[in-house]
Parts: structure tokens; C-alpha cells; sequence
């Protein structure tokens, strides 16, 4: 198909979906849901999408030749992790659309840039600055104060590539164990919550938000995510407008997760308000919208196919009083029995063979009913 027809995919059509993990898997699932085929294009042969899937292609990133045969069998291009390389998505481009676009990649894959771009947009982060070198770092250092968090400005996820400055840290043989990669200093963040705003927009513009959702992290690994955070509603009303101040700015197709710190500002005499800053934005279904696949009227996995495919978005209401994903990570999986045997448990896993460490083997998601 050539690039410029941006025609609305009809059931039938095929969705081509780099990374064949577990988020690769639920689109998928999701998409035959909706009469749609999914095409996972992954490097990994043990690929966990792969099982639910109607074809796949195993090939490199970088290998041209493959990902031009796989465009051309696809109607439209997603991907389930931001670090495509732009040469990729480039290539891709060129035979049809590829959605979310270029502006979200190029956004979402530098720490800097990406503090820039929600700068620019007048969107309160953690203080920062970019450090190119053990010169620079203590120059930040001397800026923003310890303690301060070293990340790298590519490449980082689940606290990968970050490094706390505390007092007294050698700040050379800091920037040097992070591979003395081109990074970002930020100031610590005092937060009281952290929470995300999952959302969609749609190739029209149109825009929806699901609950803001609170989440906790063990090992800065996501553990347990509960909607609706408990935030006022002047905050949560925040929290969606910034997200679709950044969805519009980059004229965003799919579903988007802003990830934001949730402050408590107390002076004497007025009550207590909330603020936020944006940590980070994943241009791709979230962790933390786990949670809308029993939760919710249209999970984020649909919301994220109906937005691509140039179909009206769903509806984002929550079932329940509250909702809760919890992770199942490493040898927490050994549990699936006992969960299955739970009243109201809902159980996903994600075929993964092998329970490493820290690896998502799995969710399972509770919703706490309405009082009747
Ligand atoms: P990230 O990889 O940027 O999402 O960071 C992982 C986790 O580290 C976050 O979920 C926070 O718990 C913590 N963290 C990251 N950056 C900051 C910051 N500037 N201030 C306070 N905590 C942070």
C-alpha cells in the first residue's frame, strides 16, 4: 500500500506488530478479536506472540530485505517497544503507515529530548540537565544537588542504566560503570504517588483517557497498579490534559502511557494540593493498562487496534469499584494454580517458558465490585 493512503482498515486486514513479547501477544489476541490477523515481526524465535498470531517473520531489525517483505503483507505497522531504530521505522515507512509515527519514536527514545519536547510544552518534569562527560556530570551535580539519578539517555527501562549520586559518590566512576554514554542528570523527585494516564487518540484526533491508575514499584520494576489512583480530581484532571497536550503535539495515533510523579504541596493555612511532573512517556500500550483487559469496557490492547486501524475508539469506563493488576514476576508464576482456583481472579500468562528473575512471566487482575 502506498504511504499517503491512510485508508480505514477493514476486518480481514493484517496489523504488523514489531516485538513478539508478551504486549505483542496481547495486541494480537486482541486484534483477531476485532477480525483483524496479526504479523509479528521479532528477532527472538522463542517469541511468546508468535503462539497467538496468524503469521511471523524472524529477522533482525536491521535487515532491510526482510522488513520490506513484511510491510509489504501488513496494512498498517505498530510496534510494542520504543526503541525501534529510526532507520527501521524509515524503511518501514516507506511502504505504508506506521503508527504511532516517526515524531513519537524520536520523542520517546532520549531521555533528553524527551524532557525537551514536554519542556517546550510548558510540562513540569524533574529538574535536569545532559551530561556528556565527567565534566559535565559534576557541573550538573554542582546545578541540581545530591541526591540526583544518573540515567542514560537511550536504552533504559526498569531502572537499567541509572545510577543514584548520593553524597560522597565518585561522580567519573559513576558516569563510567553507566558506560559513559551520553546521559541525563535529575534532580530527585519528592513524590507522594506515582501514577499514569493510559490513553488513545485516534486518526481523526479524537481522544480518550482511562482512569488515572496508581502504581508501585518493587526493584523499579511495576509490581502492582490500582485504578483509580487515589488523586483529587483537579489532579487526575491534570494528569489527562498533560497527556493529551503531548498526544496532540505529536500528532499521536494509538495508545500512549504518561508515567508521572504526583506531588503534595502543603503551605499553611490552604489544604493540601497535588501536583505533577512527567517522568516518561511510552508511545505503546503500558504495564499499567493491564489492568482494562478485565477492567474496563475496551482494553487498552483493543483501544490501541481500533485507533491504528482508523476505527471509532472505545469506550474507557471502568468496571467495579476499583481495579487491581497485579504482576506475576519470576517464580511468582508458580501461583497460577491457586489464582485460577480464586473467585473473580482474572489469570493471563504470557507463555513464557522459562521464570527468570525479574522476568513478566504474567498478570492477574481483581476488581473490587460496586456496593450494591
Ligand atoms: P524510570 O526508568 O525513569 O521510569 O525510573 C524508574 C523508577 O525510578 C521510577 O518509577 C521512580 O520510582 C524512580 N525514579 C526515576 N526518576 C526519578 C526522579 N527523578 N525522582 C525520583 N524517583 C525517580
Amino acid at each position: 500500500m502506498p504511504p499517503a493512503l491512510t485508508r480505514r482498515l477493514e476486518p480481514g486486514d493484517t496489523i504488523g506488530i514489531l516485538g513478539g513479547g508478551q504486549l505483542g501477544r496481547m495486541l494480537s489476541m486482541a486484534a483477531a478479536r476485532l477480525g483483524l490477523k496479526a504479523h509479528i515481526f521479532s528477532p527472538d524465535k522463542e517469541s511468546p506472540a508468535f503462539d497467538v498470531a496468524s503469521s511471523h517473520t524472524i529477522a533482525d531489525f536491521d535487515d532491510e530485505a526482510a522488513l520490506a517483505h513484511f510491510a509489504d503483507q501488513v496494512d498498517v505497522v505498530t510496534y510494542e517497544f520504543e526503541n525501534v531504530p529510526a532507520r527501521t521505522a524509515a524503511v518501514l515507512a516507506e511502504h505504508g503507515p506506521v503508527r504511532p509515527g516517526p515524531a513519537a519514536l524520536a520523542a520517546c527514545q532520549d531521555r533528553l529530548v524527551e524532557k525537551e519536547f514536554l519542556s517546550s510544552l510548558g510540562i513540569k518534569t524533574a529538574i535536569y540537565a545532559g551530561v556528556d562527560d565527567a565534566g559535565a556530570l559534576a557541573r550538573a551535580v554542582a546545578q541540581i544537588g545530591r541526591p540526583a539519578i544518573l540515567k542514560t539517555r537511550r536504552f533504559g527501562y526498569d531502572g537499567k542504566g541509572q545510577l543514584l549520586i548520593r553524597e560522597g559518590s565518585d561522580l567519573a566512576t559513576g558516569f563510567r560503570s553507566l558506560g559513559g554514554v551520553p546521559s541525563i542528570l535529575e534532580g530527585v523527585v519528592a513524590f507522594s504517588k506515582e501514577v499514569s494516564v493510559v490513553a488513545a487518540r485516534g486518526t481523526d484526533g479524537s481522544f480518550t483517557a482511562y482512569d488515572v491508575c496508581e502504581n508501585i514499584h518493587v526493584n523499579h520494576i511495576l509490581s502492582v497498579s490500582r485504578a483509580p489512583a487515589h488523586i483529587t480530581p483537579d489532579c487526575a484532571a491534570e494528569a489527562v490534559a498533560c497527556t493529551q497536550r503531548i498526544a496532540d503535539a505529536l500528532d499521536y495515533v494509538g495508545v500512549i502511557a504518561v508515567e508521572l510523579f504526583v506531588t503534595e504541596e502543603t503551605r499553611p493555612g490552604t489544604p493540601m494540593r497535588q501536583t505533577i511532573r512527567v517522568n516518561e512517556i511510552a508511545p505503546r500500550v503500558h504495564n499499567s493498562g493491564h489492568w482494562t483487559l478485565d477492567g474496563a469496557v475496551t482494553s487498552q490492547f483493543e483501544q490501541h487496534i481500533r485507533a491504528i486501524a482508523g476505527w471509532p475508539l472505545g469506550a474507557t469506563d471502568r468496571h467495579g469499584a476499583s481495579v487491581e493488576m497485579r504482576n506475576l514476576i519470576g517464580d511468582d508464576v508458580r501461583a497460577w494454580p491457586e489464582i485460577l482456583a480464586e473467585p473473580g481472579a482474572c489469570l493471563h500468562l504470557y507463555g513464557k517458558t522459562e521464570a527468570r528473575p525479574g522476568r513478566k512471566m504474567g498478570h492477574v487482575t481483581r476488581i473490587i465490585p460496586r456496593e450494591t
